[in-house]
């Protein structure tokens, strides 16, 4: 593979030179660790992490400028495990993020990467939420704490946080802290920390505020930069179509079957559904594969192998199998299911545009899921144009021209002769017929164009269907989007701003607190932090937005689930009472927050997307 360690996620090509291929195993961390990476599917070190945790678990202190989804996480938080005593029941790593939502993605991450360390506890603490019960996981021992800077210094100052034991300390999005005004709290926080700690700071941009930190508090840091890698986006047309669910596999096969690339990799979400397009594609004569990540390396390599040949055109892919694939001949990457995660895009459409060669990357979603475009464009900072899916017209204009290109090379090489005494015998019979006209029908029948049948009109059309999708506008994702005829399976249609909210059982009464919702949906249901919108606690039960929805799957292990010893018994939230007028969008706010914490001044007040 001549890729970089880089190309999985969008970072530095610049740094080739400097970045050999390297795994992770290679970069000295412990095997608890290692095997957690390589649990999480991660084969290969993104920059970042290749230059900033060989430094960091040599004791360095680092400064690292990187932009989102370089994979930064993974760049301090494997070495702080590593720093970390699971024997020392006191904290030992404090790790600052600006907003409460980094701060629970962050914790989790951690825990993530901590799965075969036993004895090792990460707490997320924020403004916003209770006191007592981060209070108490701290006297029970965690050894690593995430937060918000102001929760952080109201329990350095209460004594619930003793910083006599840490020796990890690590600033995320230090640009994002300084801006929302948390520079007093950052240095107090410092200065409360004993000296010798190892300090990890990273931040998408080094203006002189950050630098003045770094300088003050930092010994001697190892500079780690990593900018943004752009060619890789920009080699690539980016494109979109709107397709209703049960269309995606008709308007794929329209949409392979005008393309010009010499070959095509069709990214979806499940193992499930790799096979399933697959095997579409297959009955409709494409040549096409499928993997998965159960698949074998062996018979991945083969599959590989007959794409880079040129035996196989079309292969179809999850995220996990397609990672780190590289095969110039693809010039076209579809998404077919939308990417969940803005980094999972970009790193799909790097697999063409490869060895300076264009490429072409287009995404479907259906109505419901427009509003991910926007945090692609934000990801990506580009605009994705929409397209429409090819008509049967465009398709039969597309083979009728790659037929006639044809004509000249089945020309020279012969043997016409049998072709052409029937054609002659043919008009000698038919004298009215025009030689062109004859030629015409031929070329429909070798295209496969059987001419106008009468069509169907129960609607259930793919172009019918297009047409009424498409006029749904992005960004207006209440009314269409909700339909479920036009939008496969999902019953789901409680939509609000952030999109469907659930109705879990559990609430204040019974204990249940945030982060522990939290940790139920994002283990049982297979989300990341970035899937969940608001999570509102009531007395009895609580509200989630999970604006991406749920799978069946999810829907029904987190169902299951339990949080304070009670099952969450997840259901698409009905809002309270008979619904009025649409009921479409009615506001959260419609349910009454009785006791709902107030939330803590700074921590809440710009807020901010998650991820950013
Ligand atoms: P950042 O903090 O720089 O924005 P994250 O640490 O949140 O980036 O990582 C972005 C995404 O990339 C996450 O989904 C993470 O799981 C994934 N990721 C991180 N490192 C790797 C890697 N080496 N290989 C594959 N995926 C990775
Ligand atoms: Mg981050």
């Amino acid at each position: 593979m001549t890729s970089l360690p880089s190309a999985a996620l969008p970072t530095t090509e610049s740094s080739d030179a400097a970045a050999p291929t390297i795994t992770f195993a290679e970069l000295g961390l412990p095997e608890p660790l290692a095997r957690a990476v390589a649990d999480l599917g991660f084969e290969i070190p993104s920059a970042i992490q290749a230059e900033a945790i060989p430094a960091l678990l040599a004791g360095r202190d680092i400064t690292g400028v990187a932009q989102t989804g370089t994979g930064k996480t993974a760049a301090f938080g494997l070495p702080l495990l590593a720093a970390v005593d699971p024997e020392l029941r006191e904290v030992q790593a404090l790790v600052l993020t600006p907003t409460r939502e980094l701060a629970m993605q962050v914790a989790e991450a951690i825990e993530t990467f901590a799965k075969h360390l036993p004895g090792i506890e990460v707490i997320a603490v924020y403004g916003g939420s209770p006191f007592l019960p981060q209070q108490r996981a701290l006297a029970r021992g965690a050894q690593i704490v995430v937060g918000t800077p102001g929760r952080v210094i109201d329990h350095l100052e209460r004594r619930t946080l003793r910083p006599d034991n840490v020796r990890f300390l690590v600033l995320d999005e230090a640009d994002e802290m300084l801006r929302m005004g948390f520079a007093e709290d950052v240095d107090k926080i410092f200065n409360t920390t004993p000296t010798d700690r190892q300090v990890a700071l990273f931040s998408a941009t080094m203006p002189p505020a950050i630098r003045r930190v770094a300088g003050q508090h930092l010994n001697n840091p190892v500079e780690v930069a990593v900018s943004r890698q752009s060619s890789t986006v920009t080699s690539v047309n980016q494109t979109y179509a709107v397709v209703p669910y049960r269309h995606k596999a008709g308007a794929l096969a329209r949409v392979l079957a005008v393309s010009d690339a010499d070959a095509a990799i069709v990214f979806v979400r499940t193992r499930g559904a790799a096979e399933e397009v697959g095997s579409a594609l297959i009955e409709r004569g494409i040549s096409a594969a499928y993997i998965s990540g159960d698949v074998a390396q062996g018979e991945r390599e083969k599959i590989v192998e007959r794409l880079r040949s040129g035996a196989l055109n079309v292969l179809v892919a999850t995220d996990v199998a397609a990672r780190g694939l590289d095969v110039d001949r693809i010039g076209l990457v579809v998404n077919f299911d939308a990417p969940s995660e803005p980094e999972a895009y970009v790193h799909r459409i790097g697999r063409t545009g490869r060895a300076g060669r264009s490429g072409e990357a287009l995404t479907f979603v259906t109505p419901s899921e427009q509003h991910r475009l926007r945090a692609i464009e934000r990801t990506t900072r580009q605009k994705l144009e929409e397209i429409s899916i090819p008509s049967p017209a465009d398709v039969s204009a597309h083979r009728v021209q790659k037929l006639l290109r044809d004509v000249a090379t089945r020309a020279e090489a012969g043997r016409l002769d049998l072709y052409r005494t029937a054609v002659t015998a043919y008009l000698a019979e038919n004298p009215s017929v025009d030689p062109i006209e004859l030629a015409s029908v031929v070329a429909a029948l070798a295209v496969g164009d059987t001419g106008p049948a009468p069509r169907p009109t129960h609607g259930d059309d793919l172009d019918d269907a297009l047409s009424r999708a498409h006029l749904s506008d992005r960004g207006d994702r209440n009314e269409r989007s909700a339909r479920p005829s036009s939008d496969g399976p999902r019953r789901a249609t409680h939509r609000t701003e952030g999109g469907l909210r659930y109705r879990i059982a559990v609430g204040h009464t019974h204990g249940a607190q945030a982060g522990a919702i939290v940790g139920a949906l994002t283990n049982e249901g297979g989300l990341t932090g970035k899937d969940l919108g608001k999570i509102d606690i009531f007395p009895s039960f609580s509200l989630v937005e999970i604006p991406a929805g749920l799978s069946p799957e999810a829907f029904d292990r987190i169902g299951r689930a339990r949080v304070a010893g009670r099952p969450l018994r997840i259901r698409v939230d009905e809002g309270p009472g008979p619904r009025t007028g649409q009921g479409a969008s009615r506001p959260t706010g419609a349910h009454r927050p009785e006791g709902r914490d107030r939330a803590e001044s700074r921590d809440r007040r710009p807020r901010h997307t998650v991820g950013r």
